[in-house]
């Protein structure tokens, strides 16, 4: 800033990067994101750890605030969860994600997959299965290729009512992902109870695999529910891969897939087609 001029007209100074300075700003705000435009997505690559190719992405969304900037999600994801705002921006980055998708495919690209997170007051909307029905159709992706992550935390209220939705989510052709797994109390019943078809291990478990050693506790843990997982048939994805020796203690593990800053950040829709351009090798 200028010397001697105080910057009194911004709103927002440098030092406010904290959502509980002004909740109540950004609450407002928040509701004129979405018919403003200022939402975005970000695509995060997964890829395969046999074929060494990106084989999916994951959605995340963003908020291209008009005085901060760019807004990561924890800015702002709690107080759409409260406010009720994550129902129509929860819609909107199904939408947008599934018509990416159709749109890289049309381009040409190798098919990928799509995942999106998917939040608990998402899940609890008696009528879910027809919204994501209802999004499935007008965007005409092919809905095998939709992955739905649900983390732990958003499963705590009716077990019973969470297995009849994920059936019926299943039955329309999507998959569904158990986020940030491990990190719950209830781990280990849910992936007995529910039908999922993809365990994210989560970054606390991908982050102490720094040496190579099999014979330590965190490398042992981690391995276990790898093979737990591939014993109930489902795909693990590691989360927040940033080392080379996270990776070849994942690749000795036997994970399917990785998603971390090793291979990319999330990143804008043509940076992935750059990525899934058969000329370009990893
Ligand atoms: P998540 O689902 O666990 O997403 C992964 C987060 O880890 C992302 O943070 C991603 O940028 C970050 N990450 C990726 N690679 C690395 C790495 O190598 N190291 C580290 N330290 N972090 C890595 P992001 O984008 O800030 O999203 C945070 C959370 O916000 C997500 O966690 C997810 O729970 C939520 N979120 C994001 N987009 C949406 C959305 O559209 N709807 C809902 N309901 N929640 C969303
Ligand atoms: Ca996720
Ligand atoms: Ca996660
Ligand atoms: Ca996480």
């Amino acid at each position: 800033s200028k010397a001697g001029t105080p910057n009194t007209s911004c709103l927002y100074s440098a030092t406010m990067d904290e959502v509980e300075i002004e909740p109540l700003t950004l609450k407002t705000e928040l509701r004129h994101a979405l018919p403003r435009g200022e939402l975005l997505l970000q695509y995060q690559p997964q890829v395969d750890l046999r074929t060494e190719q990106v084989i999916g992405v994951e959605a995340l969304v963003r908020w291209n605030h008009p005085a901060l900037g760019i807004l990561a999600p924890g800015k702002f994801i709690t107080i759409a969860e409260e406010t009720g705002l994550i129902i129509p921006i929860g819609e909107w980055v199904l939408t947008t994600a599934c018509l990416q998708n159709k749109a890289w495919q049309a381009a040409g690209l190798r098919p990928i997959k799509t995942a999106v997170n998917f939040s608990a007051k998402q899940l609890e909307l008696t009528d879910i299965v027809d919204r994501v029905q209802g999004i499935l159709t007008k965007t005409g992706v092919e809905p095998s290729t939709v992955e739905l992550e649900i983390t732990e935390a958003s499963l705590i209220s009716n077990i019973g009512r969470c297995k009849t939705v994920m059936k019926e989510l299943r039955a329309l052709g999507v998959k569904l992902s158990i986020d940030d797994f491990g990190t719950g109390y209830s781990s280990l019943s849910y992936l007995s109870e529910l039908p999922f078809d993809i365990l994210k291990l989560d970054a606390a478990f991908v982050r102490p695999l720094q040496q190579a050693g099999s014979s330590l506790p965190c490398f042992v843990v981690a391995h276990a529910i790898v093979d737990l997982a591939h014993a109930l048939n489902m795909t693990v994805v590691a989360e927040a891969v940033e080392t080379q020796e996270q990776l070849a203690c994942l690749r000795r593990m036997d994970c399917d897939q990785m998603q971390g800053y090793l291979y990319s950040r999330p990143v804008g829709p043509d940076e992935i087609a750059r990525l899934l351009r058969p000329m370009v090798s990893e």
